[in-house]
């Protein structure tokens, strides 16, 4: 990779970033289509968010992810956010336009829909179970509504916060498409019996509590499709039950990839090249390689 002064800088801005993914995906796409960019990460405090935005923008960086804890604050940082990320009530990317503006936007909506397109599985009609109502749910819940799913039934351990996601998606859809009902493991088992999709957006399960599943003592059947967003590890305790059981399933890499690549659809203007930013990420999520 070539750096030199005219090299676009694009970065994330998080709280810790050490571990993130984005660098690693975002400059092999870079490299692959051979431009002259780097993307880096930023451990970003809260009350300097404002002002490395700001530095960001005066630099002349072509873009930025934003990943936990600004998601949220980022937002009224921005002279525009797009209607999507606004309904989510976050902001993953931003865009700095040439005539000085600051766009806000969600990807994480479209990286659920093109992973389950990608692996055949419809939304539209369906019957989906949600697991959790955190951050990530909002984009998915939200998604699974403009798509089209028949019924979305979220399931959380806060009663508040599954409240919360199913009035705001109701506002926006219609009250009679969303529900929500607590995480307990019998309303867990009806609800997956019913269900044609499930998707996880707990942290359940995630490294290094990689022994745990999210619907432990669940029987799941054949006919359903689960999906688990945790891409850490590829493949879940839940993803791996779910397979024994028969059930189809994606898994979560798939998500990250095409937010990422809907996020340089954004800042570049392209389609950037899917299957090198998969191969980078699997290679580096696979046991035994370094990140
Ligand atoms: P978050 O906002 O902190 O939400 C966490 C969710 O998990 C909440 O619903 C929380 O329930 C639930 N939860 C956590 N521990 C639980 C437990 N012990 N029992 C029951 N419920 C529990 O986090 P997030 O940003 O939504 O991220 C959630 C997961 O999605 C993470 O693993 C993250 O890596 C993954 N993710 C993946 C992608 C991707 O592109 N594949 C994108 C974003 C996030 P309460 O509300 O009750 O606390």
């Amino acid at each position: 990779m070539k750096i030199d002064n005219r090299t676009i800088l694009y970065g994330v801005f998080g709280g810790t970033v050490e571990h993130s993914l984005s660098p690693l995906i975002h400059n092999a796409s870079f490299e692959s289509l051979g431009f002259n960019c780097v993307y880096l990460g930023f451990g970003v405090p809260p009350e300097k968010l404002r002002q490395a935005l700001f530095g960001a923008q005066a630099l002349g960086f072509g873009g930025l992810s934003i990943t936990i804890p600004h998601k949220a604050a980022v937002m009224e940082m921005c002279d525009e956010v797009d209607p999507a990320a606004k309904m989510i009530g976050a902001v993953n990317t931003i865009e700095f336009t040439a005539d000085g503006k600051i766009i806000g936007y969600n990807t994480d909506g479209i990286g659920v829909a093109r992973a389950l397109k990608e692996c055949g599985v419809m939304i539209k009609g369906r019957k989906v179970m949600v697991l959790g109502a955190g951050g990530a749910a909002r984009g998915v819940v939200f998604q699974l509504a403009k798509e089209g799913a028949k019924k979305i039934t979220i399931l959380n351990r806060t009663i508040a916060r599954a409240e919360n996601l199913t009035a705001d998606v109701g506002r926006a859809f219609g009250n009679d498409i969303v529900e929500w009902a607590p995480f307990k493991p019998e309303v867990a088992q009806k609800n997956a019996q019913e269900s044609d999709l499930i998707i996880n957006t707990t942290s359940i399960g995630m490294y290094p509590d990689v022994d745990r599943n999210p619907l432990e003592g669940v029987t799941l059947s054949d006919d359903v499709t689960v999906f688990d967003i945790v891409y850490n590890p590829m493949r879940t305790k839940l993803l791996n039950e779910a397979e024994r059981a028969g059930a189809d399933t994606v898994t979560g890499d798939l998500m990250l990839v095409y937010q990422a690549v809907e996020q340089e659809r954004i800042w570049l203007g392209i389609e950037p090249p899917a299957g090198t930013m998969l191969d980078v990420m699997r290679n580096a999520l696979t046991p035994g390689n370094n990140t």
